[in-house]
């Protein structure tokens, strides 16, 4: 009789683990306590996977020799503690995925710049002629590509919901973007686990595997002590230094793929020069993913020449310091991806110009006060936007005198038009969840792109 394997949540990730595990000889069972997206469901079907939508049934998930699990299923979910319970292995869709193939793996998390830092890698990579994928939580599963496998590398955006599920899986080179406190809920409310959880990723290397890593994030920075790290360590910082193997500033960066962390005697011709000027992604927290992606890309043998020409014409995922139009003087910016503080900070240190800022939603507990100073110096009016915006407007009361109230995405667009001149930026960097008033942050970004171009066009 064949093992059976049940796959838990029928979405990207899901889907993918089920044909690959089909493709492996398993006997797959599919369940989804919600409805299947159609498109999923013709897979299921067409490869013939028994499936169950709006419903989870233990007596036929439990029947398996493991589950393979969707990120988004909490351990607090009664599913996951029944499958504990029966003592059944449970892993994410990377671990599963990551037994079938022998390609090279870069692994990308952090808190923030995953997407960015990820996109980023795989397109010099691109650049450099290497025959990248690119999967995870950004683009197709990776359990889906493995099912071919006909990449040399894959790049892989990784959550630490997917980390908390990894035990064998060896990343080539790990990089970790930045930690700072989010996604609490989902760790007990302590920030040590979910600073554990994001090391996850560098489990299993060894001395042939790279680790690059933020040495200005004080969380990560924090950790290494605690970590047994057995990879070559190339960290980045933007303070000039000789123990970081990438530094710099926003016209030029320095990286050294050759970088070995014990030793004083780095070789200066190791040290590769990045003209930075030119590049499309702006901003302080932009060169820190730079940096980042431009090592994991020079250790893969990409040229300057190489890094220089993807830095020049990469486009970012929409939502993120996206500039939409320019109406009158105004520029406005869709940053609708800033769900949390840090994030939020990063783009209001990226603009040079009076600020006119959109912020609110389901805030997550965050404290504000790291933001005041820039605030200050910036920000010459604040249009909130949520369903309650009594924290912000208690937070910031002290620091901007107008604060303006809204609570649906054409008053806001509108509010913003009445106060702003030439010269200024309106930012929608909301440093809050977007689930009051939209259904995610794509619908909130989209939304604001709608409105801020119906003022461009008002006969539209
Ligand atoms: P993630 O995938 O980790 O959410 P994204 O690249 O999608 O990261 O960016 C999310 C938000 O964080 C955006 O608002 C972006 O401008 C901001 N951001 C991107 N990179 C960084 C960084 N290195 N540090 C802080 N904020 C960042």
């Amino acid at each position: 009789m064949k093992d059976r394997i049940s796959i838990l949540g029928a979405g990207e990730s899901g889907v993918g683990a089920a044909l690959l595990a089909k493709a492996k000889g398993f006997d797959v069972f599919v369940s989804d306590c919600g409805q299947i997206k159609e498109n999923y469901k013709q897979k299921l079907i067409s490869e013939e996977i028994p499936f169950e939508e709006n419903i989870h049934t233990p007596e036929l998930i439990f029947q398996a020799k493991e589950i393979v699990i969707s990120p988004g299923i909490p351990d607090k979910a009664d599913i996951v503690k029944a499958a504990k319970k029966n003592k059944i292995n449970i892993v994410s869709e990377i671990e599963f995925a990551g037994r079938y193939t022998k390609a090279k793996k870069i692994c990308i998390t952090g808190t923030n710049g995953k997407t960015t830092t990820t996109l980023l890698t795989h397109h010099l990579l691109k650049k450099a002629g290497i025959n990248a994928a690119l999967a995870g939580n950004v683009g197709n599963s990776f359990a889906e590509m493995v099912l071919e496998d006909k990449y040399d590398v894959y790049v892989l955006e990784l959550s630490s919901f997917q980390l908390d599920r990894m035990y064998n899986f060896k990343a080539d080179i790990a990089i970790i973007t930045n930690i700072t406190p989010d996604h609490l809920d989902r760790y007990d409310y302590k920030v040590e686990n979910y600073v554990r959880a994001k090391f996850r990723i560098i489990q299993n290397m060894d001395p042939n595997g790279v680790f690059i890593y933020n040495e200005d994030s004080p969380l990560l920075f924090d950790e290494l002590i605690n970590v047994d790290i057995d990879a070559r360590e190339l960290p980045f910082s933007i303070e000039e230094c000789t123990r970081v193997a990438a530094w710099g500033n926003e016209k030029m960066f320095y990286i050294n793929p050759r970088f070995d962390y014990t030793s004083d005697q780095n070789n200066t011709n190791d040290i590769i020069t990045i003209n930075h000027s030119k590049s499309t992604l702006k901003g302080k927290h932009n060169l820190y993913n730079a940096m980042a992606a431009s090592l994991a890309a020079a250790c893969m043998g990409a040229t300057k020449e190489q890094i220089e020409a993807g830095l020049r014409d990469f486009v970012n995922a929409p939502h993120r310091m996206e500039i939409v139009a320019q109406i009158n003087g105004v520029t406005y910016i869709n940053d609708s991806k800033a769900t949390n503080v840090d994030s939020a900070y990063y783009a209001l240190e990226a603009v040079h110009k009076p600020i006119i800022w959109i912020v609110g939603g389901v805030d997550k507990g965050n404290d504000y006060a790291q933001l005041m100073e820039l605030v200050k110096k910036r920000v010459k009016a604040i249009v909130c936007l949520g369903k309650d915006n009594a924290t912000v407007v208690n937070a910031f009361r002290g620091a901007v005198k107008n604060i303006y109230e809204t609570h649906d995405m054409a008053t806001c667009v509108q509010q913003c038009n009445e106060i702003a001149q030439d010269g200024d930026v309106v930012l929608l960097s909301p440093c809050c969840a977007s689930f009051d008033l939209f259904k995610n942050y794509e619908d909130r970004g989209e939304q604001f792109k709608k409105y801020v171009k119906l003022n461009c066009n008002p006969g539209n």
